[in-house]
């Protein structure tokens, strides 16, 4: 397995958002220093980002406000 592969594995990680600003659910991935997620909305482009902490994050489904 090469770099590419395996950075292609990790990019699998990603969490469940939905927008309130426009009402549709997407997928925010794990930034590559793997502290936040972060991804913007599918619908008018605001960024959204969730902080990983010290124990991960307690949910697995998040709304950006
Ligand atoms: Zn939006």
């Amino acid at each position: 397995m090469d770099q590419k592969d395996k950075e292609k594995q990790e990019q699998k990680k990603f969490l469940g958002i939905y927008f309130k600003c426009c009402n549709v659910y997407g997928r925010i991935y794990k930034n590559k220093a793997g502290n936040a997620y972060e991804g913007v909305c599918p619908g008018c482009g605001r960024p959204a980002v969730v902080s990983i902490g010290e124990h991960g994050t307690s949910s697995r489904f998040f709304v950006a406000e």
